[in-house]
């Protein structure tokens, strides 16, 4: 399928990152030098040997039908994010990169398990370290912050813990962000093997987080099937991480649409890791869940790892799933609805992203809207419909208010050069 949506202009919103996925072959390379680590000869793919307007930011060179040779890529790069230093340049580099293709808020995935264990000197373990956890977090802080400033790019982060790494250990990271909570981090996420244990054994963890006021964002159907996302449901997740296996049951997809609980769409990491999809995104079931109502985003997943980006998926989208602007325009919403992110930022973001609308655009909404047959799909273009009219009406008032305001000015600046004149 082919779309003419321009997305280069879009406003984006990213929720679905894992930090350390976004380091780029280039980022990676300074890592190295960093840490004194050589990485394999064939670690990268030389220039020349792959497509630089379809990967910018470089190209990794393990074999995408490789489950394993991802992983280890994976591992190797998130193995040289070791000091604060290293996780603010990792978060400047990727959210500077983020803005500039128009992203106006985004979601990073951090892990705990990861960046906050250090060796106990005095039990001689390895574990959480509350003073490691707040010199990295402060690090990602301020190149967040950093970043609002100079972009307007809205940032926060979503703890997670590793499912593979067991019950206990979800548990216990879930018990260590309750107790030193960040402004900035808003959700509690599982993410790893899907495979390694039930939902239900991370209960306890959930509900840990949801005491401590974070919304949930698990990782389900990417792998499993559509009981994941069901069991994910049942344990108070707002946004499902991949759901791909969604439409195959029914009573989930109406679930989905009808508790507002949207679908984090990460079509090329999907593309490469989900084998259902043969490798091929016209068998991805974006549009089946959208066209049913179901809110979804569009995120890289791995950005660096995966040689794409947020404005490149969205591209992706638009092209493989048909999305129209007025779609897109929605999708972004939507985004920006199911975030994490307080009452406040949301509704500033949303009124920005209805600033940007022309009037051709609304008519493509309401059209949009007119034509759409799922009642919860369509309830929602409506409300978007009504709410961009508002956002319009607004914004017709202060212009004819400023035009009136500086025509009195000038009046006024009028009579005294006139007086002055005369004097
Ligand atoms: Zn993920």
């Amino acid at each position: 399928m082919t779309n003419k949506v321009d997305t280069t202009t879009l406003p984006k919103v990213t929720l679905h990152e894992h930090i350390e996925g976004t380091v780029t072959p280039e980022m990676a390379a300074k890592l190295a030098q960093r840490h004194h680590v050589t990485l394999p000869d064939n670690f990268v793919m030389a220039e020349g040997q792959y497509d630089k307007k379809d990967f910018p930011n470089g190209r990794y060179a393990y074999d995408e039908s490789d489950f394993w040779a991802f992983i280890n890529t994976y591992d190797s790069v998130a193995d040289m994010m070791r000091t604060p230093q290293d996780y603010y340049d990792v978060t400047k580099d990727y959210l500077s990169k983020n803005a500039a293709e128009g992203g106006v808020y985004a979601e990073l995935i951090i892990s705990p398990a990861h960046m906050a264990m250090e060796v106990n000197p005095e039990t001689g373990k390895s574990e959480l370290s509350a003073a490691r956890y707040r010199a990295m977090m402060d690090a990602i802080a301020k190149a967040a912050q950093e970043v609002k400033e100079e972009t307007g790019l809205e940032t926060r982060f979503i703890a997670t813990g590793v499912r593979n790494l067991g019950a206990e250990n979800v548990k216990q990271v879930a018990e260590f962000i309750r107790d030193n909570p960040h402004s900035m981090v808003t959700g509690f996420g599982i993410a790893g093997n899907e495979r390694a244990g039930e939902f239900d054994d991370f209960a306890e963890a959930l509900a840990i987080a949801k005491g401590a006021g974070l919304k949930l964002a698990l990782h389900a159907g990417e792998i499993r099937g559509p009981e994941s996302i069901k069991d994910a449901i049942r344990l108070g997740a707002s946004r499902i991480g991949h759901g791909v296996s969604a439409p195959q049951d029914p009573e989930v997809m109406k679930m989905l649409a009808e508790k507002n609980i949207m679908v984090e769409v990460c079509p090329t990491s999907n593309r490469i890791l989900v084998t259902d999809l043969k490798g091929d995104l016209a068998n991805h079931p974006a549009r089946i869940l959208y066209d049913a109502g179901v809110r979804i985003s569009l995120n890289p997943d791995d950005a660096g790892i995966f040689g794409t980006h947020t404005g490149k998926e969205h591209r992706i989208s638009a092209e493989k799933f048909g999305f129209t602007k007025a779609e897109m325009m929605d999708i972004t919403l939507c985004a920006i609805e199911n975030s994490f992110a307080d009452v406040k930022t949301r509704k500033q973001l949303k009124e920005n992203v209805y600033k940007k609308m022309s009037e051709e655009d609304r008519k493509e909404l309401r059209d949009l809207a007119a034509n759409a047959k799922n009642p919860v799909l369509k309830k929602r273009l409506e409300t978007r419909v009504a709410e961009s009219e508002k956002v319009a009406k607004k914004l017709e008032i202060q212009k004819r208010r400023t035009k009136a305001l500086n025509s009195i000015k000038a009046t006024k600046m009028a009579i005294i050069n006139k007086k002055s004149a005369t004097r």
